[in-house]
């Protein structure tokens, strides 16, 4: 394995006294892991230096041709005081797919894993203290070379950088009012729907805009062709519970394969619950709530881990689920899976991985 180069700030800073006021995204911690790749030399220079700007040609072809994956993980901190990871071997190897997908070439996941974990013993500090905090990391790729041909890029920079992160929902756990998409799409087959990439968020955006506007705070997506089936929420995966069968779409191409949603499908399985990946049409949810079945849909995701959802909108029709209320299905999925992140139920899947 490569030797990390190590570089300190000179300009240390420190998490505020009151860690509410984090929010999500916004502040940086003190350093950042980069390493680059050139064809000659493969991926070389891995460094954690402090975080700072970083200076491009404005030729460089991430602006220009979207050739970026990136992902996004928590490191959360236990009342042993120790540093979890919640199965982080999951997010490099899916940092490895996308990056098939887009054309960037392979990076060693072991050796992401041991830069990871040493970026947050130096940064340490920045995993705030309070329940429902974390540090949130970014690991992300951009194409580097300076010119316009529009090709893929020979050059390249890997940069994780991580951010202290408040309570996500700081009200508790209210239910979020979604409207399915029946216009533009996300993503098709055989398109880059499964690849964590800034394009399929920026092809979002516009619906995004038009849910605000209308006092929806989400989308969810069908599918690309027939309008017919539903995907996921472009930052979650979803989750329906029909009668005691709990549904999420299968893994068909064109959707995240989202480690919260493979978690949630796991520890159900162990529980013993009815839990199936399968298509589901938009027809079978409308269908199921005339019939007084559909008792709970919820999204999952690293962000919030779940998000229920309260009002489904699809065309005229608007559906209220379990009375606006957080179900019981979702309340335990949250409950247990924060509980393992945080090191508060014993991990017996050994999905979390312990930086110190
Ligand atoms: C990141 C992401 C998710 C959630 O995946 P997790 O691994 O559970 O965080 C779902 N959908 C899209 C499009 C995403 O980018």
């Amino acid at each position: 394995m490569q030797d990390i180069r190590i570089e300190l700030t000179q300009n240390p800073t420190h998490l505020p006294e009151d860690e509410s006021t984090l929010g999500f995204g916004k502040r940086f911690s003190d350093h950042m892991f980069v390493m680059d790749y050139t064809v000659e030399k493969g991926w070389f220079d891995p460094r954690i230096v402090p975080y700072a700007p970083i200076s491009l040609y404005p030729s460089t072809m991430c602006f220009h041709y979207g050739q970026t994956t990136f992902e996004g993980l928590k490191a959360y901190r236990t009342e042993k005081n120790e540093i979890l990871l919640f199965r982080p071997q999951q997010n490099f190897k899916r940092l490895n797919i996308s990056d098939d997908r887009l054309c960037i070439p392979k990076l060693d996941e072991e050796f992401c894993l041991e830069a990871l974990k040493k970026l947050i013993q130096i940064d340490e500090k920045f995993v705030p203290h309070s329940k429902g905090t974390s540090l949130y990391i970014r690991p992300f790729i951009i194409a580097t070379e300076p010119q316009l041909g529009a090709n893929s890029s020979t050059q390249y920079k890997f940069i994780i950088i991580t951010s202290p992160s408040g309570v996500y929902y700081s009200s508790g756990l209210n239910p979020v009012k979604i409207y399915v998409e029946d216009n533009y799409v996300r993503a098709v087959r055989g398109g880059m729907g499964m690849a964590k990439t800034g394009g399929n968020y920026a092809v979002s955006l516009k619906s995004q805009v038009n849910a605000h506007n209308n006092d929806y705070s989400q989308v969810l997506w069908l599918d690309g062709v027939e309008r017919k089936y539903i995907e996921e929420v472009g930052a979650m995966n979803i989750f329906f519970v029909i009668g005691d069968e709990v549904v999420t779409p299968e893994i068909n191409g064109s959707i995240l394969d989202g480690i919260t949603r493979k978690s949630m499908v796991e520890l159900l399985k162990k529980e013993g619950k009815k839990v199936s990946e399968r298509r589901i049409s938009i027809q079978e949810v409308e269908d199921a709530y005339e019939n007084g079945e559909l008792k709970e849909v919820f999204g999952t995701g690293t962000a919030a881990v779940i998000s229920p959802v309260g009002v489904l909108k699809y065309k005229d029709k608007v559906m209220t689920i379990n009375d606006n209320k957080i179900g019981e299905i979702s309340k335990h999925l949250y409950d247990t899976l924060t509980g393992i992140q945080r090191g508060e139920i014993e991990d017996k899947f050994g999905w979390t991985v312990k930086v110190y």
